[in-house]
Formats: structure tokens, C-alpha cells, sequence
């Protein structure tokens, strides 16, 4: 990098990969709009993760995204955490206010922003299957949004024990563990069911999530994380039931939109920025 290179720089600090969608998207934004940005792939391993941060601060980047395995290890490196990171204890997104590296957590609010452009989620019922990393961030906003009710369903009792605590402590919502040892059948009063697991993932596009399809009712709105790929059988199944479904690529897309809102102060177009991951995904 040029000592005197000029753009604003934000980054990830990831794993690497052919083309990545998500480099790919937030080009795709500083093209669309002339933003005299640039947004950066750099590859960390753990043992490296507190050089790379010192490392952000010193060349004086606006901020960064994390993934796996960063999130929670970024922590202990920052000056602070705003308020949904700091309930959900995770970190994708770091801004840089007043020379302080804030942590801040996007995965939820891209979630939530995807799924109110279709059902506002205040006083609804929602299912969610899945506990992890991205099923915290997902059900920590939903609450904060309003949510009546999040049934957790979740295979492993301690991952879904402790997300049903943090809302049921920490949030208004009403908060239930379902642990997931049979064919789950839909409560018919559901109003939202959300798939945050990882069934159905590429490589594993066969798997299913098991649960009584038959229990899905048309005015249900049907929601999958997943990105890749966007039509998994989730989806397509809730399209066959009548019902309103979203794949998990209006998250991503509306992730990356809040970060850029945080670092950049601009409201970005998600339009370009879905057709270029598209395009990546060769969709
Ligand atoms: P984690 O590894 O933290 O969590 C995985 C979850 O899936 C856990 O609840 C786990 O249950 C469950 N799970 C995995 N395999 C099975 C199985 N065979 N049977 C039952 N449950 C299973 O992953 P993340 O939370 O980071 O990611 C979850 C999903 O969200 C992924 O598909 C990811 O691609 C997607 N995602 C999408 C984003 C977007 O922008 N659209 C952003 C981030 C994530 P258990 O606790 O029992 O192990």
C-alpha cells in the first residue's frame, strides 16, 4: 500500500477466497456512488489478530469487519462496544469514533432491516432454529424490535439454554427453549419462522431442516440466513406453502449497508450491491 494512497480504507479481516462476495458487494457500493473508498480482504490467523488491529489503527482505517473465528477475540482489542454487540458478546463490524475502535454488530440489524421490508416484527411470535453466533445476533434485534415471543429451537441445550437467558434477562421478549431431538412442529399461533443454523450450507445442499412442513401456514414469513446457496429447500419449501420468503442474502446485503453507514455516514444503495453478489455467486 502506497504511503500516500488517498481513499478512506475499511476492511475484514477474513479468510481468503476466489472472489469474495463480500469485498465484492462493498465495491460495489463505492463504484455506484464515487465514493473515494476502498475496502480491503486481509487473511488473519488468531495469533495475529491483536498485530492486525494495532496494525487498522495505525494506518488509521475508518473501521473493519470480522469473521469466524474473530468475532469474540476481537473484543479485548477494542475501546468499547455499542449496545447490541455488547449483548449478543460479539463483534462483525469495528468503527473508528473519536480514534477509539468501537465494536459493533451488524448480522441482527441486516437481518432485521431485510425482514421489515416485508412484516414489521412487534408483538409477533417468531421460531428461530439455531443458537449460534449469527442466531444471537438475529434474536437479541428481533427482541429489541418488539418480538412477543422467540422459541428457540437448537440441538445443543447448553448453546440454546444460554441465548434463551440473555433475552429472557436481558430484553422484554418472552423467551422458550425448544431443544431439537425430533421433527419440530410449528406452533400454529407462529408468525415468523427463521432458519440460523447452518443445514443446508454449501457443500451440504441436500440437508434439510426437520421440521413438519405440513405445520407451515401461508401467513407465516419465512426467513433463511443462509447465502449460499440463496434457494435452499427452506425457501423453496415456504414458497410452495404460499408463504412470503426471504433468502439470507438481504441480510448480508443489508449488513454490509449499516457498516457502511457507520464508517461512511452515506445511506448506500443496496440494489448494486445484491446484483454484484450475485454476480459473484454466479446467480
Ligand atoms: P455457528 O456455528 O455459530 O452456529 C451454527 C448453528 O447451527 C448452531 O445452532 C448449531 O447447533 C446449528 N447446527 C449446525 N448443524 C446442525 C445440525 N446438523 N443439526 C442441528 N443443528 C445444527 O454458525 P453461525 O451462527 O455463524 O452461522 C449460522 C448460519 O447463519 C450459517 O448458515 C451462516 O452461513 C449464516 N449466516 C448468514 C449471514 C448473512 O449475512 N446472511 C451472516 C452470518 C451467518 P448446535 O448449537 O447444536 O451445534
Amino acid at each position: 500500500m502506497a504511503a500516500n494512497f488517498k481513499a478512506e480504507l475499511v476492511g475484514s479481516f477474513s479468510t481468503p477466497c476466489a472472489e469474495n462476495p463480500t469485498v465484492a458487494m462493498m465495491e460495489a457500493a463505492f463504484v455506484h456512488h464515487a465514493m473515494d473508498w476502498r475496502y480491503i480482504n486481509a487473511e488473519v490467523q488468531p495469533d495475529g489478530l491483536a498485530a492486525a488491529v494495532a496494525g487498522a489503527r495505525a494506518m488509521g482505517w475508518r473501521g473493519f469487519n470480522l469473521s469466524i473465528p474473530h468475532k469474540v477475540a476481537v473484543i479485548e482489542h477494542l475501546d468499547g462496544l455499542g449496545e447490541s454487540a455488547s449483548l449478543i458478546g460479539a463483534v462483525n463490524t469495528v468503527v473508528r469514533r473519536d480514534n477509539k475502535l468501537v465494536g459493533e454488530n451488524t448480522d441482527g440489524k441486516g437481518f432485521l432491516k431485510a425482514l421489515q421490508t416485508v412484516v414489521d416484527p412487534q408483538n409477533k411470535s417468531v421460531v428461530m432454529f439455531g443458537a449460534g453466533g449469527a442466531a444471537r445476533a438475529v434474536a437479541v434485534e428481533l427482541a429489541l424490535a418488539g418480538a412477543s415471543r422467540i422459541t428457540v429451537v437448537n440441538r445443543s441445550v447448553e448453546r440454546g439454554q444460554g441465548l434463551v437467558d440473555l433475552l429472557n434477562d436481558k430484553t422484554p421478549t418472552d423467551a422458550r427453549l425448544q431443544v431439537w431431538q425430533a421433527t419440530f412442529e410449528l406452533p400454529a399461533e407462529t408468525d415468523i419462522v427463521i432458519n440460523v443454523t447452518s443445514i443446508g450450507l454449501y457443500p451440504d445442499l441436500d440437508a434439510r431442516i426437520d421440521y413438519n412442513v405440513e405445520t407451515l401456514k401461508s401467513n407465516m414469513v419465512v426467513a433463511d440466513a443462509i447465502t449460499n446457496p440463496p434457494r435452499t429447500h427452506f425457501v423453496r419449501d415456504a414458497e410452495s406453502r404460499g408463504c412470503r420468503a426471504l433468502d439470507g442474502l438481504g441480510m448480508l446485503v443489508n449488513q454490509g449497508v449499516i457498516a457502511l453507514k457507520y464508517w461512511t455516514d452515506r445511506d448506500v444503495d443496496p440494489e448494486p450491491m445484491r446484483t454484484r453478489v450475485e454476480q459473484v455467486l454466479g446467480l
